[in-house]
């Protein structure tokens, strides 16, 4: 799912005009989570530097490690279109209920491979309400990221 969305980079404390169209697709992915097995169904949505907003949401498995979190889809989404050079200008995370839901470790790392250090991510409850405005410099610090593989 991709829709236009012409905006600049956004930043903790410098939020992109239109964030609520990014709060709104990550609510809305939410809304296909197939999460049986926790019940916490989560929703997000990546704001690529093309002006593109992907959608993803978590997908639950029988076999638990299977499982995809709702970031990777997105992520993977943008990935799709964009071909591996996409980058993330934002990044919205659409939790079910009031209580904070950041990303794992292992999409703090995913999220780290397409955007910079100081690139916004918000974390909103289930009503769209922002929790967390942060971004990779605190949820990652001392990152490795793909410049790390240069010499
Ligand atoms: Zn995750």
């Amino acid at each position: 799912m991709s829709e236009k969305f012409m905006l600049g980079k956004s930043t903790p404390g410098k939020p992109a005009r239109g964030l609520d169209k990014l709060i709104l697709a990550a609510n809305s992915a939410r809304q296909s989570a197939h999460a049986p097995y926790s019940d916490h169904p989560v929703g997000a949505a990546v704001l690529s530097s093309s002006g593109n907003i992907y959608s993803g949401c978590n997908i639950e498995n029988a076999a638990y490690p299977l499982g995809m979190c709702a970031e990777a889809m997105a992520i993977a989404n943008m990935v799709m279109a964009e071909k591996s050079d996409a980058r993330i200008d934002a990044i919205v995370i659409s939790g079910p209920g009031k209580h904070l839901c950041s990303p794992c470790g292992g999409c703090r790392q995913r999220i780290r491979e397409f955007a910079d250090v100081e690139t916004a991510i918000y974390v909103c409850d289930v009503e769209g309400n922002m929790m967390l405005e942060t971004d990779l410099n605190e949820l990652l610090p001392h990152s490795f990221g793909p410049e790390n593989l240069k010499n």
